[in-house]
């Protein structure tokens, strides 16, 4: 008989339609790999040399605002414009390339440059999501943009270059990879089945319990059952909604409170500002309902075994498939007993 804690297996993500190989009998295996450095985050509220703080200059020279609450600007050094010329290049199917017209913004969470989302009030997560909000709506009805990307790295290992509360937003003609993947996926899923996939899957998980780490009226906070990073944890809105414009006003304070929770529970496991990249997926912007795409969030943690012991995809992650070794389910208990101790 398989047994899901004792036998290596591998499971499959319905979302991107991959696998992961599970072997949870290595957990115990000694660690005599790279220690990372534990960076004690001391952080002045106000920091002179910071290009997020208000009126400070940035590398370019423009001077930010002395804004109070959230702040967006276009990247200084951004991935896409939107000038980029039309064009395209196909040699046999072999070289192929097209341009991408897109806009690339900076969103600051905050004035404080000490603060994070664990540390943030939830008034001030809410004015974030409602900016967000903005952000998807307004960019999204540009002509040429078909999908927004938002997104958050939080700290040095994941290459975020600032400890200023902030985030980024990648506005763009065609559907990202893991975008598309995941459209595919749900738009399958839902003529298949008529329903939708990750209210499906959601209600699995409830009836299960065993991967739920927390949850407010409108959201619940999970490890997904085929997830790929030890914490990695999926934010799912519990109504079926496509996207951040469709949230009524309690699902937006209900965003800002489970992002609120979760990153408390991930400063809490090793001790650390616990470091992240996080995102949202929601329904392409190219004028289409889309009644397949149903909201949610990924967070993404290197971190495996303490503050200092982080994961790497290496060898056979980029050769063959990622795996791991810690399961889900002990992953997420781990987690819940952390959110009971709140
Ligand atoms: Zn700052
Ligand atoms: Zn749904
Ligand atoms: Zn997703």
């Amino acid at each position: 008989m398989l047994d899901l804690t004792r036998h290596p297996h591998r499971r499959y993500n319905p979302l991107s339609r991959e696998w992961v190989l599970v072997s949870p009998h290595r957990t115990d295996r000694p660690w005599q790999g790279q220690m990372e450095e534990v960076i004690r985050d001391v952080q002045p509220e106000f920091d002179p040399q910071c290009y997020l703080c208000p009126g400070n200059a940035r590398v370019g020279g423009v001077r930010n605002p002395p804004y109070t609450a959230t702040f967006v600007f276009e990247n200084d050094f951004a991935a896409l414009r939107p000038d980029t010329p039309a064009g395209k290049l196909d040699e046999g199917g072999l070289l192929v390339a097209e341009a991408e017209q897109g806009i690339a913004r900076v969103v600051c969470f905050s004035p404080r440059h000490d603060l994070t989302i664990a540390r943030m009030e939830v008034d001030g997560i809410r004015q974030v999501v409602d900016t967000w909000t903005s952000q998807y709506l307004e960019l999204g009805a540009l002509p040429f943009v078909n999908w927004v990307q938002i997104f958050e790295n939080r700290g040095a290992q994941m290459g975020a270059s600032n400890p200023h509360p902030h985030g980024q937003i990648w506005a763009n003609r065609s559907a990202p990879n893991e975008s598309r993947k995941e459209g595919v996926a749900q738009r399958e899923y839902h003529t298949d089945h008529a329903g939708c996939l990750l209210c499906d899957y959601l209600a699995l998980e409830i009836k299960s319990g065993e991967r739920l780490i927390c949850a407010n009226d409108s959201f619940y906070a999970l490890i997904p059952f085929w997830a790929i990073w030890p914490f990695e944890t999926m934010l799912i809105s519990k109504r079926h909604t496509t996207g951040m414009d469709d949230f009524k006003d309690a699902e937006r304070t209900g965003l800002a409170d489970i992002l609120k929770r979760v990153t408390i529970i991930y400063d809490k496991l090793f001790q650390v500002s616990f470091p992240y990249s996080m995102g949202f997926h929601q329904k392409p912007t190219d004028g289409r309902a889309h009644p397949e795409w149903h909201f949610h969030g990924h967070f993404y943690p290197p971190l495996l075994r303490s503050a200092t012991i982080r994961k790497f995809l290496v060898g056979y992650e980029l050769l063959a498939m990622p795996q791991r070794d810690i399961t889900a389910e002990s992953a997420a208990q781990r987690l819940r007993d952390l959110a009971g101790s709140a």
